[in-house]
């Protein structure tokens, strides 16, 4: 991959100048509170390719100090995520593990004076902080003796009072201009069962105490994040400071990325998961890792259109026709090409042998012989596309099948369509041709000009197939509740053909169907039920 430069790198580049480290070592910290997104990508690239430029590497953490809304499934649904991105965690480890260290380094706040047990609601807490243009209100609570804090905060831990009912503050300064900075909450009691402490704590850390730890006990020198934690660096700083960690990590916060008509909300996407207005975390349509990789994305193009996005200090919006076309451009060397029909018309050579059949030997991709050589075959009753067929030719653009005109089959024969049949409702429902046998692909023939060229599949051995469209999950715009912006009408589904040695092929391969699209092997297809996910449609050139 290209070293693409960006200030985060400058920063580190100087540090490593000035020999303030010997090795970089970041983190990606994620809550396992649900699967991953698309913006999280751009957070573990920038984490990972951060280290790895210089030698360095990367941990990744679980931030899990909130045992209410965290899960076991998600911690390994992260891990597969991640390594499918490509990147190898240096070490897997869980914020949870300090909590001892935690405890003992909050004692050591209030040793020094500064964090105290406050008896009063998280309303009133919330109610006395003041705003940007009205200094805190402190609270009654703020000046106990460090003796009754240091009690107070064990009979915290000892379960001795009940949630909701105290709490311990950092003792900062309520005129900051930074509300961070107004004695923020460090600890607060929960009962919860959590997955790793099991019933060992009924006081959790917050956030922004325990993060700092985090980064300080594993030694990491930058700490990346997104830009949301720029008004949480001095209370970071602060507590990094006077919890007297041994080694100083360095916050930089980066832009978010956003994608537009796409929400990058893990509570969103747990919402519309639980609700089952989609299949699961990974249904093809959610912008996780896990949806992308069943729709087909593959993580080189992920990786290739995050760094296409550029890293700066600001939150960023780009469309998701960038996305796609990242997608294309990988595709396009790693896709197989085949045959698909996935509106099917029935033709008949009739002038072809009843009871022969040929195989047309060709490449699954015309650049790349070493991804193979497939026979198509090729025979009497053969699917076309419906809409390859029209009766009369309409106009001089038009470039298919009509009565008295020929295309030719991809890879096969001219056709000329003579006569159809039609059911009880007057519908079409076969089309009788002739074909030249001197046509052949490859033959050399060139005496007389089809009337453009059509995919097809061979009738006696197609291979049903079920092919799934996506189209936009979110729709409407941002006057809408979100929930009523989830586009109920977004999975089609037509059920077709496919050549016959697709049956060979497993959940991940890639194909292009000629004229049709990219398609993606799904994870749900078996030999006897094959299916195929839309990735993405063809360029519309191609069309
Ligand atoms: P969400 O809001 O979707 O729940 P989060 O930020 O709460 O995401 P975390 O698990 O805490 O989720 O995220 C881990 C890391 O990923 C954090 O450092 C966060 O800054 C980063 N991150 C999350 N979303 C984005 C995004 N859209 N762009 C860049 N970084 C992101
Ligand atoms: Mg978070
Ligand atoms: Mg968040």
């Amino acid at each position: 991959m290209e070293n693409h430069s960006n200030f985060i790198k400058t920063i580190i580049e100087t540090d490593l100048e000035n020999k303030k480290h010997d090795q970089i070592i970041t983190r990606f910290p994620p809550e396992p509170n649900g699967h991953l997104h698309i913006g999280h990508a751009r957070a573990i690239i920038t984490d990972f390719e951060s280290a790895t430029a210089y030698g360095g590497y990367t941990n990744l953490r679980f931030d899990d100090t909130n045992p209410v809304k965290e899960d076991e499934s998600y911690v390994q649904a992260i891990i597969k995520d991640i390594k499918w991105l490509g990147y190898e965690p240096a070490q897997i480890l869980y914020a949870s593990n300090y909590f001892d260290e935690m405890y003992d380094r909050a004692v050591i706040l209030i040793k020094k004076g500064l964090a105290y047990v406050d008896h009063q609601s998280i309303e009133e807490i919330q109610n006395t902080r003041g705003n940007i243009n009205q200094p805190g209100k402190p609270s009654p609570y703020r000046n106990r003796s460090v003796e009754e804090n240091l009690s107070l905060f064990e009979d915290m831990r000892n379960g001795k009072f009940e949630e909701g009912t105290c709490v311990l503050r950092a003792k900062i300064d309520m005129e900051s201009p930074n509300m961070n900075m107004r004695d923020p909450v460090i600890y607060r009691i929960s009962f919860a069962y959590h997955h790793n402490t099991k019933d060992k704590w009924c006081i959790y850390p917050m956030y922004d105490y325990a993060h700092p730890i985090e980064d300080a006990i594993e030694g990491i020198t930058h700490s990346l994040c997104s830009l949301e934690f720029e008004d949480h660096r001095p209370l970071y700083d602060w507590v990094v400071k006077e919890t007297e960690m041994p080694k100083i990590p360095r916050q930089i916060e980066f832009g978010r990325l956003n994608i537009e008509n796409t929400v990058l909300s893990k509570r969103f996407l747990r919402a519309i998961v639980e609700d089952h207005k989609v299949r699961g975390w990974d249904d093809p349509r959610m912008p996780t890792i896990a949806g992308m990789r069943r729709r087909g994305y593959t993580a080189h193009a992920i990786k290739n259109f995050i760094l296409s996005t550029g890293l700066s200090k600001i939150n960023s919006t780009v469309s998701i026709n960038m996305l796609e076309a990242a997608v294309r451009d990988d595709l396009q060397d790693v896709a197989y090409r085949a045959m698909a029909v996935l509106d099917p018309l029935k033709v008949t050579i009739t002038n072809y042998p009843d009871d022969q059949i040929e195989y047309l030997e060709t490449d699954y991709h015309p650049d790349k012989p070493e991804m193979g050589k497939r026979n198509i075959p090729f025979a009497k009753h053969l699917y076309i596309e419906k809409e390859d067929f029209v009766l009369t030719k309409p106009n001089k653009k038009y470039k298919r099948l009509a009565l008295g005109i020929e295309v030719r089959l991809f890879h096969a024969y001219f056709i000329k369509a003579n006569e159809v049949k039609y059911d009880d409702q007057g519908n079409i429902i076969e089309v009788l041709v002739t074909y030249d046998p001197i046509t052949k692909s490859g033959s050399g023939f060139d005496d007389r000009k089809p009337n453009g060229t059509i995919h097809f599949v061979e009738a006696s051995t197609a291979q049903k197939a079920t092919f799934n469209f996506f189209d936009a999950m979110i729709i409407g715009d941002d006057s809408m509740e979100l929930l009523d912006r989830f586009n109920d009408d977004s999975w089609h589904v037509k059920q077709g053909y496919v050549e016959h040695d697709l049956i060979n092929f497993k959940p991940q391969d890639k194909f292009q169907f000629i004229r049709n699209g990219y398609f993606n092997v799904d994870d749900d297809s078996t030999k006897d039920h094959l299916v195929f996910n839309e990735i993405v449609q063809l360029r519309s050139s191609y069309k």
